[in-house]
């Protein structure tokens, strides 16, 4: 049976009308890992069957692959670096809570980037994830094993987390759908902190509806995430928007160099598909747009550098058995633990935060935030929809993006909204003439995941 291929309410059918048990479900996706996960190392650890709670909840009884960040009590979790390798969560997530209050099985961690740090899940201490639609090719990241995963028939969902785009990203290199939520949407709660005004959980998926299901189970307002909007202030949000149907496209900052012209191309082809069904597509100015990976490449790296201060060998981890004095086995530990491009951000934002450079790198980029985020919700009062590309081509090969820069780029049109806390939506738009899948990706405004859904949904169905 096909199971792979069905969505999750199917799934949830075929359990009601038991043409198959809770336990042959997770032990069908276990075998397809045991027999692909080799090739694509999508997986750094699987997990046997634990009977879950059975509940009415539209997700119990379905498995669930969950990136190596977030913490389950007892199991690992290693954020794919050396630093945490044997590292054992101490308590649940809050995401990890509702899983299991619903009783959806967890299937096991998968790959990503060192501590979310990349776009290619080449800098994972576990090795590179390969794409599934072609093993020379990365799956994007840092989630990349949370979309392989899904996209290989291994997992029917799982869960990634996105501080620039490594839900979305992931979800386009290997077709599949990514939902980042609003900022405050999901808890951080038990989520490995890796830029915390940043960091988000969501759902990576096979369609709009599969998103919808999952984000509607972990949008649940915690008081322990003092982040965590309650859901009366969600509901303000909601009220102010949006039966429209206006597509608003910032068109100058699609049109500067660095975008493959066949992505633009299949861009404009998705969006006259969308306005032959009656939406309406206008040019938005969002004058600092292009400023957004400038201001993310400091704001980013300075909050990395405070969050990494707590690995130093003494408090959990790895710690380097080097025995000099405690700066000594600091510094052995860090140097042994952590990875270049982890390093890299660390060096970056202790010099953005250092005093002298402190006004000039980090205040300022505080500042641009603020304009830029503003002008996003300024550009809601007469859109409803902002839509770009999710990524400016399609995946590249291993090995291609070794000019930290050029990895840099991947974030281009996903890390504005990180910035600016909106929810945005990446599905799949079609092929190149490789046979890699092209993404579209859909902005809303805050808090209105469900606007992302409707337009989303309708936007599959014209891909059909
Ligand atoms: N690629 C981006 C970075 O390396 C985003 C990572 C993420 O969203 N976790 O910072």
């Amino acid at each position: 049976m096909n199971l792979e291929k069905l969505g999750i309410k199917e799934l949830q059918e075929m359990l009601r009308t038991e043409k198959i048990t809770r336990e042959e479900l997770f032990l069908f996706f276990q075998d397809k890992i045991k027999n692909g996960n080799e090739s694509i190392n999508a997986f750094v650890e699987t997990y046997s069957f634990e009977d879950a709670n059975k509940t009415e909840h539209p997700l119990s009884g379905i498995p669930v692959a969950v990136k190596d960040n977030i913490a389950f009590t007892g199991k690992k979790m290693s954020a794919g670096s050396k630093m945490l390798e044997n590292y054992q969560a101490p308590y649940d997530s809050a995401v990890a809570e509702i899983f299991k209050e619903i009783g959806a099985p967890l299937l096991g961690r998968t790959n990503m980037d060192e501590f979310a740090m990349g776009s290619s899940t080449e800098t994972s201490y576990y090795g590179a994830t390969k794409n599934p639609l072609d093993t020379l090719r990365v799956p994007g990241g840092s989630s990349g094993g949370s979309a392989a995963a899904v996209a290989a028939g291994m997992a029917p969902y799982a869960l990634g987390s996105d501080t620039g785009g490594s839900i979305r990203q992931p979800a386009a290199y290997c077709g599949v759908v990514g939902l980042k939520p609003s900022y405050g949407a999901v808890s951080r709660r038990g989520l490995i902190a890796m830029s915390s005004s940043l960091d988000v959980i969501g759902p990576i998926t096979k369609s709009v509806e599969d998103a919808e299901l999952v984000f509607e189970a972990i949008a649940r307002h915690d008081p322990l995430d003092s982040t965590s909007v309650p859901h009366e202030e969600r509901r303000k949000f909601q009220e102010k928007n949006i039966n429209g149907k206006v597509i608003g496209v910032p068109k100058a900052f699609l049109e500067r160099e660095g975008i493959a012209p066949d992505v633009l191309e299949n861009f404009y082809a998705s969006l006259s598909k969308m306005e032959k069904s009656g939406y309406r597509i206008v040019d938005i100015d969002l004058p600092h747009l292009d400023q957004a990976l400038a201001v993310y490449y400091i704001v980013q790296p300075a909050e990395v550098s405070s969050n990494m201060a707590r690995y130093d060998g003494v408090r959990f981890g790895f710690s380097s058995d080097h025995a000099g004095d405690l700066l000594d086995s600091y510094v052995s530990t860090r140097t042994k633990g952590l990875g270049d491009e982890v390093k890299r951000r660390i060096m970056l934002g202790t010099y953005v935060l250092s005093s002298g450079y402190h006004d000039e790198y980090y205040y300022k980029a505080q500042k641009l935030r603020n304009l830029i985020t503003r002008e996003i919700q300024e550009a809601f009062s007469h859109v409803d929809i902002i839509a770009t590309p999710t990524t400016p081509h399609t995946a590249f090969r291993f090995g291609e993006k070794k000019d930290p820069l050029s990895m840099y780029l991947e974030d281009l049109f996903t890390v504005p909204y990180n910035l600016s806390g909106n929810p945005a939506l990446s599905i799949p738009s079609g092929f190149d003439q490789d046979k890699l899948p092209y993404s579209i990706h859909f902005v809303a405004p805050l808090f209105c995941e469900k606007k992302l859904f409707e337009v989303g949904k309708e936007f599959e169905s014209l891909m059909l």
